[in-house]
């Protein structure tokens, strides 16, 4: 379970993107939110757009991994899907706030699972910038996300790995060395014993 996060603004959905064209084993992680849908999003996709009462009802009925109030609106993520891509050995990328990642990091079996990482916008006028030609939210919501973006960033010290997203493409392919990395850690390799015992001529 890779989770990738950031205040917006930071290039974290670029990276996904990103992340998902060149990596075959990995599946996105789609949630559920009670936020509008922006213009370009396409609901099932992008998020699984909910009101206040169906978001009640998933996590009422244990659908979700975890979930969060994130500037006034819920997000969580819908349980179902990660454990079928992790049943079928795929890993699932996650772009999900601070809450969310200590949530899961906290749990017994998912927290043994998880690598986190958060990306750092190269300074705030760059932040800024990014919030500004997304052009999509109003001023208002610029305004508050930059006014929430410090309180975010103060988060970074609860990851794993921090990655400073000044050239898209490096950041891209350091996420890419994290995951490799991560997955030839030897409580990750499946199979790894009976293998060992084979070379060993041992059965
Ligand atoms: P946005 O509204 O810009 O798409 O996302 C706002 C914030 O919500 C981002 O920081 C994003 O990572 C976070 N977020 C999106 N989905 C989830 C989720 O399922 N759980 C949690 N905890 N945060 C989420």
């Amino acid at each position: 379970m890779l989770v990738l996060s950031s205040p917006s603004g930071a290039g974290k959905t670029t990276i996904s993107r990103a992340m998902l064209e060149r990596d075959s084993n990995l599946t996105m992680s789609v949630s559920a939110t009670t936020r509008p849908k922006r213009s370009s999003e396409v609901d099932g996709k992008d998020y699984i757009f909910v009101d206040e009462e169906k978001f009640k009802s998933m996590i009422d009925g244990g659908e979700l991994l975890e979930h969060a109030n994130v500037f006034g609106n819920f997000y969580g993520t819908p349980k179902k899907p990660v454990e079928e891509a992790l049943m079928a050995g795929r890993d699932i990328l996650f772009d999900i706030d601070w809450q969310g990642t200590q949530i899961i990091a906290g749990d017994e079996i998912a927290g043994k699972n998880l690598v986190s990482i958060f990306i750092l916008p190269p300074n705030t006028a760059e932040l800024e910038n990014r919030l500004r030609t997304r052009a999509q939210d109003t001023e208002e919501v610029v305004q508050q996300r930059m006014s929430k973006a410090a309180d975010e960033m103060s988060r970074y010290d609860g990851y794993d790995y921090v990655i400073i997203n000044d050239k898209i493409e490096l950041s891209v392919e350091q996420v890419q060395t994290i995951l490799a990395a991560e997955r030839l850690r030897i409580g990750r390799q499946i199979g790894l014993h009976d293998f060992v015992q084979e070379l060993m001529g041992r059965e």
